[in-house]
């Protein structure tokens, strides 16, 4: 049967050979096994079903939630010369009688229908009179409660299948499955896990790329114009925001069209038919759109903000490059998107126990928009997919050509302070600590006592915060849930704190810029040179220089050659060409406004930028105390003599710094040596030593008169 398998994939579909995964679903549908195939979008999924289809005798029944979909699988099916239908709610019922009854007669090789077609006792009735060749369930992950797509008809799919007297072979598909939706399908539907077909979720042809604190509003006018040519997607969490950049790429003339639940049904479906015919390139949407689209030439998408979950997240990136093409997947992230979709779960009508496993999974995405491992790995890891490589070489992470910077003693103030903290506590509040903050709720909890309290005080709240967000991302810690986040360690934590494991990130070249701080009259003026230029040359004037590179222009005022090549996007050769034609407005500007107190050029970067150079010697010093070194250990470490290390001990603690005491004295020394101090009368060192037991040395004499504010 499998040699007729492999005429009609060669005949009727013009392939030469199967791809992954097909020959094996098909061969076991053939001999009657129950499976579940697992494939990535794109993967070739309908084969695996349509090619048993054509070699068994009898009706296939093709279940799908799209009804869009159905009408495209059967007119290529019909143009293949094969009998197909689809049954659904598009349809008069005339029509559908008429199906009907066609089907009873055994007229159809397939039949597509949704979940709920199964509801009606006619519908049942019928199937029981033809022969069925198998049962296909596309997108399966629909039926399980743990998929972020439940549907519950497709639920109800069992108990009325079961109607049938004579069931079939049953093959469900999917392209987004984690364990617990692979097990509940294999239960449900009794399929055994040696039937299980998984290829893996990897996309091969996908690069995936984070951009953080960028400009989303210049990197979408920069990305889209140097890419008119091409097919993308555009998705955003609310349809306010569809409507926000739509209204923005139309205004700069870009064939673009919307999509999201708000609009007519007629609206719709006529900007879906713009955008898969190519009139329209572009398509802004929410999640509403793409489901039943299989427009195989998307080029890019590009999520302009936090989607809910890796599922969904993998989904919407996938349906670029389904034709095998390079493509590319951006996610635009910034931190107040966690808020809205924390908003979005809180305020759905979910029960408690869905709404934290949904605050898990949200807390898994935002993971990723902190990781400085692979991307499309860490995509993969979250589906507990080990297959592929470590490493994909193509998305952002990969490619990142950022300084390594070795973190591992703040991450070890991090860890240890939050198990000071017990481990009970969100980042929020772990950041505060770390910083030194005199909030209430730390002075309450008793926290400013805690020997890591403003270890990290040189850094901001935000850049801590940034910092344990990466290493929960890359498994030092564990977060919780988004709702009631607590940091706790994991195994890989105590690696760090020993000292076996280092911890090196990555910093980013922010590619953030503040776009409201420039002077608009200049950038006008910039424009308006860019325009002739691009008049004079016939070029579009995004060519010559992006808005972007005009803002920033506009912003850091470059008065030189040297200057201007810093600019974003002024190369030599741009400057060669154009960089003198905007030097002189620039300078015009200048002589009339004066120099303009010159801004940093971008925004602190996600990434928490070393700053252990700025950070003075006893500081350095007293984060490795208050990390439990002792005092011989951090003098040898740092080649210092031991005073010298008591002295920088000293200085913090006059600084502002709590330290602990008891490492110098007992609170009977300290009395005897404030006692012989009160006594002495000239308050000078040597005399006081001398006039103490011998064992009582110069630091520890020093420290009890540091502590109680007795030393000049
Ligand atoms: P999925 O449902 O898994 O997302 P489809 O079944 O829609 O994917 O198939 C995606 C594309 O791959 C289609 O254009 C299909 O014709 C093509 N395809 C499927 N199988 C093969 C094969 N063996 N060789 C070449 N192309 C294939
Ligand atoms: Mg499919
Ligand atoms: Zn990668």
């Amino acid at each position: 049967m499998l040699s007729k398998a492999q005429e009609i994939l060669q005949r009727y579909f013009g392939f030469p050979t199967f791809r992954m995964g097909q020959q094996t679903i098909i061969e076991q549908i053939l001999s009657g096994k129950n499976s579940l195939a697992i494939m990535p979008t794109g993967g070739g999924k309908s084969l695996c079903y349509q090619i048993p289809g054509l070699v068994l005798d009898g009706t296939a029944l093709i279940i799908s939630p799209l009804i869009s979909l159905m009408q495209d699988q059967v007119d290529s099916l019909v143009s293949l010369g094969i009998r197909a239908t689809y049954i659904n709610s598009s349809l008069s019922t005339m029509e559908q009688q008429q199906r009907l009854e066609s089907l009873r007669f055994g007229v159809y090789q397939f039949v597509y229908v949704a979940p709920e077609r199964l509801e009606s006792p006619e519908f049942i009735r019928a199937l029981q009179s033809v022969p069925l060749s198998l049962i296909a369930l596309d997108e399966a992950h629909c039926i399980s409660q743990w998929g972020h797509d439940f549907r519950p008809s497709y639920r109800s799919i069992i108990p009325n299948l079961v109607k049938l007297q004579r069931l079939p072979v049953i093959v469900a598909l999917t392209a987004t499955a984690t364990d617990y939706v692979i097990q509940d399908i294999q239960e449900l539907l009794n399929i055994d896990e040696e039937h299980t077909v998984n290829t893996g979720f990897a996309r091969e042809n996908l690069s995936f790329h984070l951009l953080k604190g960028v400009d989303k509003y210049d990197f979408i006018m920069d990305y889209v114009r140097s890419h008119l040519k091409e097919s993308g997607i555009i998705y955003t969490p609310t349809r306010k925001w569809t409507d926000q950049v739509y209204d923005w790429l139309r205004e700069h003339h870009i064939p673009v069209v919307r999509y999201h639940a708000g609009l007519t049904e007629q609206e719709r479906k006529q900007a879906q038919e713009q955008f898969i015919q190519d009139k329209a390139t572009v398509m802004v949407a929410t999640n509403a759109f793409g489901m039943g689209i299989d427009k195989s030439n998307v080029r890019y998408v590009i999520h302009y903000g936090l989607p809910m979950n890796i599922e969904s997240y993998y989904q919407e990136a996938g349906r670029a490059g389904r034709d095998g093409e390079p493509s590319d997947c951006y996610l635009l992230f910034s931190g107040q998107d966690i808020e809205l979709q924390k908003f979005l779960i809180e305020q759905s009508s979910i029960s408690d126990e869905k709404k934290h496993a949904e605050y898990k999974k949200l807390q898994e995405m935002v993971s990723y928009g902190h990781t400085h491992r692979c991307l499309q790995r860490y995509i993969l890891d979250y589906f507990g997919d080990l297959a592929g490589e470590m490493e994909c070489g193509r998305c952002s992470n990969c490619r990142q050509d950022g300084n390594q910077v070795e973190m591992t003693k703040e991450a070890q103030m991090v860890l240890s302070c939050v198990k000071r903290m017990g481990e009970r506590f969100g980042a929020t509040l772990t950041a505060k600590v770390l910083k030194g903050s005199k909030s209430q709720k730390v002075l309450e909890m008793g926290f400013h006592k805690l020997s890591t309290y403003g270890l990290l005080h040189r850094y901001t709240e935000k850049d801590i915060m940034n910092f344990i967000y990466y290493l929960a991302a890359d498994g030092y810690l564990t977060m919780g849930d988004m709702k009631f986040p607590t940091l706790r360690l994991t195994p890989l934590a105590l690696k760090v704190l020993t000292g076996e494991q280092q911890i090196w990130i990555k910093t980013n070249k922010p590619e953030a810029k503040d776009s409201t701080d420039y002077d608009e009259t200049l950038f006008d003026d910039l424009r308006r040179i860019r325009k002739v230029i691009a008049e004079e040359s016939h070029l579009p004037p995004y060519l010559i220089f992006s808005d972007a590179s005009l803002k920033e222009m506009a912003r850091l005022l470059p008065d030189s050659e040297q200057d201007m090549l810093q600019i974003k996007g002024v190369g030599e050769r741009k400057f060669e060409q154009y960089g003198e034609r905007f030097l002189r407005p620039i300078l015009e500007y200048i002589q009339t406004n004066g120099p303009v107190e010159k801004k940093p050029s971008v925004k602190t970067s996600i990434v928490m930028e070393k700053k252990a150079d700025e950070n003075p010697s006893y500081f350095i010093t007293y984060q490795e105390f208050q990390l439990g070194r002792t005092i011989t250990e951090i003098a040898h470490e740092r080649e210092r003599s031991p005073t010298t290390i008591a002295e920088h001990l000293f200085q913090a603690y006059k600084e502002g710094h709590e330290l602990n005491w008891d490492y110098f004295f007992s609170g009977e020394i300290e009395q005897l040596v404030l006692q012989k101090h009160s006594e002495l009368e000239e308050k000078k060192l040597k005399p006081l030593k001398e006039s103490l037991p011998e064992e009582i040395d110069y630091t520890i004499i020093k420290a009890v008169l540091v502590k109680n504010n007795l030393l000049a």
